[in-house]
């Protein structure tokens, strides 16, 4: 077996020994009739959604012939893809670097290391992509670039994607074919799934997009711009970009609602308060918009399912978007958001 074939086999066998994902049905009060579903990405091997995106890289330049034995393989990230993709580099046997600003959170880094990954520096977030092509070229190593190849790596007609997945584990609900998905966007590769994978089908679902305060990709579906450009991170980690990355496709997404940062993690804290699951932040942005979308069902007396996601778990940011201090120093007042819900669900 040569040496491309033996990876590939490997990475087939982790999906192997690996189980589905589980999709949580969530009890809303005083929403009869609307269901809403919760697809846990937070239980793959590494811990987020990232695990799809990782795999479906690597298989990707594997069968482009990129990665090869003994390959670098280089990613700009400080967050889960840089996880993720070190665990299935360690499993293939080939080195990979990590290029993230000095400032990462210490655990992300050990997280990383602890794949055997190494962590290459920069001043600034800004400096992430162009130091990755620079390593790549010195290294002759190959650079993964997700948020180039995101939303051409997976198979968006099936192979148990992520789609494929929530449409057969819906199969047996009162109302199996969601009214809608709502997701939110980093690379953007899952919502170009997901909504591949309704049109394909041909599904009645409407994909719904929800963006946090520090992202350009609402702007750019609404005006149809890719040039747009802002001059900060966002707050929300994993989600929203201050560039239009090419992996975003807006015209897959049918609606889009820009999602303030505070009602994210109220929606956090609601969502604890009433289930036990503690999840990262863009799962709350995920859920403002899913209960956004329930509130409007209701008030046309419509009935139907809606399904979004767990991104990952919130055991990731215990001294941050569950820390109350930090939110109220780096967020802002929650308060608000938390009454409309209170309203919403519960008046
Ligand atoms: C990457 C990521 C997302 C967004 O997924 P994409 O497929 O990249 O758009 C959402 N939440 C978390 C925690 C992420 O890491």
């Amino acid at each position: 077996m040569s040496w491309i074939e033996e990876a590939i086999r490997k990475i087939q066998a982790d999906t192997q020994r690996s189980a589905d994902t589980h999709l949580i049905k969530v009890e809303l009060p005083n929403m009869t009739g609307i269901d809403l579903y919760l697809k846990d990405e937070s239980t793959h091997p590494t811990g987020s959604l990232k695990h799809r995106l990782a795999r479906s890289l690597f298989l990707y330049a594997l069968c482009n012939g990129h990665i090869l034995e003994g390959t670098p393989v280089i990613e700009a990230s400080s967050g889960s893809t840089a996880v993720s993709e070190a665990y299935f580099a360690r499993m293939i046997g080939v080195p990979f670097i990590a290029v993230m600003p000095a400032s990462t959170a210490r655990a992300k880094i050990a997280q990383v290391e602890s794949y055997g990954g190494q962590c290459h520096f920069v001043d600034c977030p800004t400096q992430m992509h162009a130091a990755a092509v620079q390593l790549a070229q010195e290294s002759a190593g190959y650079f993964m670039d997700q948020f180039r190849y995101a939303e051409r790596a997976t198979d968006w007609r099936g192979n148990n994607n992520i789609a494929e997945s929530i449409y057969r584990q819906m199969s047996h609900e009162p109302h199996p074919v969601p009214a809608a998905i709502v997701m939110s966007a980093g690379t953007g590769g899952t919502s170009a799934t997901l909504g591949r994978y309704i049109r394909y089908k041909g599904f009645n679902t409407q994909l719904v997009l929800v963006d946090p305060e520090h992202s350009v990709f609402y702007d750019a579906w609404r005006t149809g711009r890719r040039d747009l450009t802002i001059d900060r991170g966002s707050r929300i980690e994993g989600i929203g970009r201050p560039q239009v990355e090419e992996s975003f496709q807006p015209q897959i997404v049918d609606h889009m609602i820009k999602v303030p940062d505070a009602a994210s993690i109220a929606a956090l804290r609601w969502l604890e308060s009433l289930t036990g699951i503690r999840a990262g932040a863009s799962t709350g942005t995920n859920l403002w918009g899913a209960l956004q979308r329930a509130a409007e069902m209701k008030s046309k007396q419509e009935r139907g399912s809606i399904v979004t996601l767990i991104c990952d778990s919130g055991a990731r940011y215990l001294d941050s978007y569950h820390n109350p201090e930090w939110v109220e120093q780096n967020i802002g007042d929650i308060d608000d958001y938390q009454t409309q819900l209170i309203s919403m669900l519960e008046g």
